[in-house]
């Protein structure tokens, strides 16, 4: 019945870095290493991650008419994503300026670019994609009120899923449509107002979820994950490997869950399986890069 798994209205940047030994101060120049391009950006990184996993999965989103651009539609493609929702205009595609140092720590500056511009018209003529998908999964470095009419456009059996990244305040129609609202720890505490009133994680999902959301899911690194309903919060064990590189674990995860639950598991059931594909996401370098099969997930 539904044409789509999941569709994911999101960001597409190019990640653009450089290596360095050390990370300049105001005023400063250093030298790096050459420069390294990859396709990133959340809304783009949860296609990829879904579609190599064989969800058969589309994006809503932008890019510029440029190189950037074709690299996120090419990357896109080549994962098995359907781009047949993926708008191409004058704005530069978004990119992210990204100097990492010797230790791993890095400096971030993002140019939103393109995906400042998906607007709220562009989610209501897209409104076929919206009725052929069984799960919608958002993020938020799109504008917060074309999250607004994602909600809004919603086919009545869909299940919205949001990954509040970066966090700030919601709208309740947004909160109440949440099935599940999936947070980090940071994200809990900005949801929360800044001060996670407790140190437990199980504390944070249950208040996040009297905010609205029917669900709730907290990840928690290699500690794994927590999953709040009706029916209580329960722990979802960690999977147990050596990590080489977590960039886009959080986004491998929410995809992860979000087909899972399309296809009729339970939340708890779901985060189990996406605990197994953020934790391979983590064993190899890069974001889109270290997203696993369905056959490595299996082999963990
Ligand atoms: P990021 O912003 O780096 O993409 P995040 O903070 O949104 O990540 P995490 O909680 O770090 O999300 O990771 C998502 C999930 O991936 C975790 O809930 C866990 O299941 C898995 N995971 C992450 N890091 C590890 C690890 N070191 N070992 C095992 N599993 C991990």
């Amino acid at each position: 019945m539904y044409d789509y798994d999941l569709l994911v209205v999101g960001s597409a940047n190019a990640d653009l870095v450089i290596g360095v030994e050390r990370r300049p101060g105001a005023g400063e120049t250093v030298l790096g290493s050459d420069l390294a391009v990859h396709p990133g950006g959340k809304g783009a990184n949860q296609a990829a991650a879904a579609a190599r996993l064989g969800a058969r999965t589309a994006l809503l989103a932008r890019v510029g008419d440029d190189d950037h651009g074709r690299l996120l539609l090419e990357s896109q493609r080549s994962a098995g994503v359907d781009t047949v929702g993926v708008l191409v205009g004058e704005v530069p595609t978004g990119v992210a300026l990204i100097t990492v140092d010797p230790s791993g720590d890095n400096s971030i500056v993002v140019s939103p670019g393109a995906n400042g511009r998906l607007t709220p018209q562009d989610v209501r003529a897209a409104v076929s994609l919206f009725h052929a998908s069984r799960v919608v999964s958002v993020q938020l470095e799109i504008p917060l009120e074309t999250v607004v009419e994602v909600v809004r456009n919603l086919a009545p059996e869909s299940r919205f899923v949001l990954n509040p990244s970066p966090p700030r305040p919601l709208p309740r129609e947004v909160l109440d449509a949440c099935d599940p609202l999936v947070v980090n720890e940071h994200e809990a505490r900005v949801l929360l107002g800044g001060s996670l009133v407790s140190e437990e994680p199980e504390d944070w999902a249950r208040i996040l979820r009297a905010k609205g959301p029917r669900s709730v899911v907290v990840t928690l690194g290699a500690e794994g994950a927590l999953v709040a309903s009706a029916e209580g919060v329960s722990r979802v064990p960690s999977v147990k490997v050596d990590a080489v590189d977590t960039t886009g674990a959080g986004d491998a995860f929410t995809a992860a869950l979000a087909w899972k639950l399309g296809t009729g598991t339970d939340l708890a059931g779901a985060a189990a399986y996406a605990a197994r594909v953020g934790a391979a996401a983590v064993t190899k370098a890069g974001a889109q890069a270290s997203y696993p099969t369905a056959a490595e997930v299996d082999a963990l």
